[in-house]
């Protein structure tokens, strides 16, 4: 899986990118025992500014019709993508980071990762992106929620996040199998006594009798 990002903020996105569990995913895995080798996924990033023509590397105007704010222009953009994806005919799909876009889940996450092999990902800034990136590029607009963000970034890392979690081979088998559940349940770790301003907290004894099934039930009851 590729992921194509155009921010006028990479540097912050690919602190989050290169970290962790995606950092690992997109080294050369040689590890013997690894079910899936080789590079699981790749993120590159794409600035819109290094597409500006004119010589400040403007990428925002007013906005047509009046208003507050400043809008992206379309041509940066419309470059950026190109250079990305511009050759590439299929197993392409264009996602515009916006807050009246088709919800993010969980669904649109494996499908994501089940159907393409390029995920571009545009992301907002000011009072967002001239309309005509979206019709031009057949993009879909997908929100990460029913709030506002100063920016298309956190989106951004979301989406690349959760489904890269999709992806063969990205997380380790414990992992894996954790994730064919939405969330764990609760789960405690070491110390079995946990002293807090001078109240004791102790770990239900029904994860320290060693019966899976009842540890199981206890997990998922909710
Ligand atoms: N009035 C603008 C609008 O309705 O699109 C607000 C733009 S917002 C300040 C700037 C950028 O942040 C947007 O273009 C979008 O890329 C991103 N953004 C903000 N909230 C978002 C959300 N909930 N989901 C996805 N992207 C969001």
């Amino acid at each position: 899986m590729n992921f194509h990002v155009i921010t006028i903020f990479p540097d912050i996105c690919s602190a989050y990118t290169d970290a962790g569990v995606l950092g690992r995913a997109q080294k050369t895995d040689k590890g013997k025992g690894a079910k899936v080798r080789g590079k699981k996924i790749s993120v590159s990033y794409y600035n819109p500014r290094d597409f500006a023509t004119d010589k400040h590397r403007k990428v925002d105007d007013r906005p047509y019709g009046g208003g507050p704010g400043m809008v992206m222009k379309a041509e940066p953009i419309l470059k950026a993508w190109n250079k990305a994806v511009g050759r590439k005919k299929s197993k392409v799909k264009t996602l515009l980071m916006s807050p009246r876009g088709q919800k993010f889940d969980q669904k649109m996450a494996k499908e994501l990762a089940g159907k393409y092999e390029h995920v571009v990902l545009i992301s907002g800034r000011y009072e967002g992106i001239d309309a005509r990136v979206k019709d031009i590029l057949k993009a879909e607009e997908v929100s990460v929620g029913d709030y506002v963000l100063t920016g298309g970034e956190l989106p951004a890392l979301s989406i690349i996040d959760a489904v890269s979690r999709e992806v063969p081979g990205v997380l380790g088998t414990f992992e894996s199998l954790e994730d064919q559940r939405l969330s764990s349940g609760e789960m405690y770790t070491r110390p079995e006594i946990l002293e807090y301003k001078k109240k004791k907290h102790q770990v239900p004894k029904v994860y320290l009798n060693g019966d899976p099934k009842a540890i199981n039930e206890r997990r998922t009851k909710d």
